[in-house]
């Protein structure tokens, strides 16, 4: 709907991701994401696992993309990875938020893919420069549909897991999370108040990878949810 009477352009549509068994959706304000937090990607990077602080990054909201859908391989890259990752919706804001109050902040879960164009972030890291080019491109965060607290609680243990063209890539478990998502939700809050509607996409386990246009990423974490995309020609 127009609005030009506040607005010279039409304001952005606001980013939503459906909710499982609900009409209504849950709109999305910031896309956080934590580097590192399981211990074999951090090797596999080339890290020391060991508990350094949580460090964050942010993808625009409008980077989601649904579970059923096609992200066109993006620009400027020959090397597009998958990670596939623990997504917890915010449902009630708050600063310095403590690690014991955390999950009472949480309006749901669901899973999705912090898709990164890898030779850029590593460019990136090799010049010292932000990652925003290699994480925060158009379509770079598929979600599937949110499952809520009230209906599953706040999981502690769970298969995540990634497959491209039915073969797995990545495996490993929620438990094994460097930073909880209670610690992750202190540590946020405590340098930037969270506000209703942020996601948070909480790392990667090992098993990275690249893929082409027509692969079909399917991925999970158990008793949370699945997302299924592909990859489509570029735009
Ligand atoms: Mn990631």
């Amino acid at each position: 709907m127009s609005d030009r009477s506040k607005f010279v352009i039409d304001p952005p549509a606001v980013c939503a991701v459906p909710i499982k068994g609900v009409t209504q959706k849950f709109p999305v304000r910031r896309i956080y994401c934590v580097g590192r937090n399981y211990a074999a990607h951090a090797k596999e990077m080339g890290k020391d696992p060991e508990r350094e602080p949580p460090f964050f990054f942010q993808k625009p909201a409008d980077a989601l993309i649904d579970d059923g859908g096609v992200v066109p391989y993006p620009p400027q890259t020959t090397n597009l990875h998958h990670e596939i990752e623990w997504v917890v919706a915010i449902g009630r804001g708050g600063r310095n938020i403590q690690v014991t109050d955390a999950n009472a902040h949480v309006f749901g879960y669901s899973v999705g893919i912090d898709l990164t164009r890898r030779d850029l972030q590593n460019a990136a890291k090799d010049l010292g420069r932000p990652w925003e080019w290699g994480k925060s491109f158009d379509h770079s965060a598929p979600c599937a549909a949110l499952v809520t607290a009230a209906e599953i609680g706040h999981p502690q243990a769970g298969r995540i897991w990634l497959s491209v063209n039915g073969v797995i890539r990545q495996q490993g478990d929620i438990a094994d999370l460097i930073w909880s998502v209670p610690e992750v939700i202190a540590e946020i809050s405590a340098s930037m108040r969270l506000e209703p509607g942020d996601l948070i996409y909480t790392g990667t386990p090992a098993g990275v990878g690249a893929v082409q246009p027509g692969d079909v990423l399917e991925g999970g974490v158990e008793g949370v949810a699945n997302i299924h995309i592909s990859i489509g020609p570029p735009q």
